[in-house]
């Protein structure tokens, strides 16, 4: 195996025990981007120099272990201090923010060595990269396919080999729906679990960081740096932080999961129905007892969901008016103008469409037929897991209703491509946690199994993944990108 293709684990135990050297696992990652960069198209900016040194930095020390030397990329939606952040956007794509988000520092912290800057729709608006202001990215195990999206860069690299992990962010399933579709795993918090600092908002009550990584373990072991408390974030919960770790080798005998049935309805391929079904035979199996239960408000998430996204993607898109930040147009003659062309130059088509529906749901004529009542449909959705949850231990459903798509077969049909979501935006709307992992391969494409579970079970959605996981052995297929 070439060290590209470890997990970051095994390279922080290579690194610890000095089998190899941290400037080696660095030359290692940057050969592979080398090598595939042009065909999975992953990155918005690459900082290998930056990362030479890192790494350099990394390699005196002395307390080895956990991400310390390790190669990462980062979705370009999270404020990197003196590296620009574009959110994949034509509106930032000079932007160098003054400081890290809070999730940056603590990777730097734990000695992590990013390597660049990751691909995404633009602002995280949407479900295949292909809004990205820039140029989209392609799937590692299909290039005439999306990756996913919004963080399709962050699940295509980590996929491709081009870093050993990710950090991504979920609003409606922009971790989860990416790894599906790429075959990795990736995981969304609970809401308020990491800081949000410095993540560019796209829906603030929404919006988490979370990882994109090979296994579960990687997943665990990203986690344990990523959570804490962080008083530069209002939402940032103040309870204690669990070893993630120490949730892996637990067994899940005993352990109650309910199957949503809405999840299994028209919509969703029969191929991706089998693979689900087969993955509940297996939990079956390790000892859980599985059952079938109902969470009846489902169909009304998406609507709910593009409501209330749309109403805050509005208010926090309002920023972007070429004064502060970002492109401005100097032609104009007066600031009002000056505004105007500012973001009909900068923004792409779905930031104006999302924009737009937003600002018409706020407006006082409809905020209470559409944002009030999406308010109160969102009330009854997290009822329904609250309910769920008195019964069971975690939820099991598919990720996505089909395995990736073809590049361009969605992107005119916006109900189409806002679909793909259907089965991950339930989860942010209640602000659990949730993880999409390898479930198997339809005409070999990946498709993810995800589990969802009540506030704070990170723990144990990552027990039930890695016993899944232990079991199974889709986690260690890998897309071949002939070089
Ligand atoms: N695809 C969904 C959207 O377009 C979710 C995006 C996300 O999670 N950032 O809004």
């Amino acid at each position: 195996m070439k060290l590209y293709q470890q997990t970051a684990q095994k390279i922080g135990e290579m690194l610890a025990k000095k089998e190899v050297t941290s400037q080696e696992v660095l030359e290692a990652t940057a050969e592979r981007i080398r090598q595939v960069e042009n065909k999975v198209q992953a990155f918005t900016t690459l900082t290998l120099d930056e990362a030479a040194s890192r790494a350099q930095a990394v390699a005196s020390r002395q307390d080895l272990g956990g991400l310390a030397g390790i190669p990462c990329g980062v979705k370009d939606n999270l404020c990197t201090k003196g590296i620009r952040t574009t959110c994949s956007s034509q509106m930032l794509e000079n932007f160098i923010p003054p400081y890290d988000a809070t999730v940056i520092s603590k990777l730097k912290e734990a000695g992590a060595v990013m390597v660049g800057k990751l691909n995404m729709d633009e602002f995280a608006m949407g479900s295949s990269t292909e809004f990205s202001g820039f140029f989209p990215t392609n799937n590692p195990w299909d290039l005439t396919r999306i990756p996913g999206g919004s963080s399709g860069g962050a699940a295509a690299a980590v996929a491709a080999g081009e870093v050993f992990y990710a950090l991504g962010s979920d609003t409606g399933g922009s971790i989860r729906q990416p790894a599906s579709f790429c075959g990795v795993v990736g995981m969304k918090p609970t809401y308020g679990r990491v800081s949000r600092y410095g993540l560019v908002a796209f829906a603030s009550s929404l919006d988490q960081i979370g990882p994109l990584t090979r296994d579960v373990t990687d997943c665990a072991l990203v986690m344990n740096s990523l959570c804490g408390y962080d008083q530069l974030d209002s939402t940032s919960l103040q309870v204690d932080k669990p070893d993630y770790m120490s949730f892996l080798h637990k067994d899940i005998k005993g352990m109650k999961i309910g199957y949503p049935r809405e999840y299994f309805q028209k919509g969703v391929d029969d191929s991706i129905k089998d693979i689900i079904k087969k993955a509940l035979l297996t939990f079956e199996r390790l000892g859980a007892q599985v059952e079938e239960t109902s969470l009846p408000h489902s169909e009304y998430a998406l609507a709910a969901y593009y409501i209330i996204a749309t109403a805050e993607c509005s208010a926090n898109m309002a920023r972007f008016d070429g004064v502060r930040y970002g492109y401005r147009d100097d032609k104009a003659e007066d600031v009002e103008e000056m505004m105007c062309n500012t973001r009909a130059h900068a923004l792409g088509p779905e930031t104006k469409l999302r924009i737009m529906l937003g600002t018409y749901a706020l407006s006082s004529g409809y905020y209470d037929a559409y944002y009030l009542k999406a308010l109160k449909v969102r009330r009854l959705i997290k009822e329904d897991f609250d309910r769920a949850f008195e019964k069971y231990d975690l939820l099991v459903s598919p990720a996505t209703t089909s395995v990736a798509f073809k590049l361009g077969e969605k992107s005119a049909d916006p109900l189409a491509m806002y679909m793909s979501d259907i089965l991950t935006i339930p989860v942010n709307l209640a602000g659990i946690p949730a993880i999409s992992i390898p479930g198997g391969l339809v005409d070999g494409l990946p498709v993810g199994v995800h589990l969802m579970g009540p506030p704070l079970s990170e723990g144990k959605l990552l027990q039930a993944a890695y016993s899944f996981e232990q079991a199974t052995d889709y986690h260690l297929k890998t897309p071949v990108l002939e070089v």
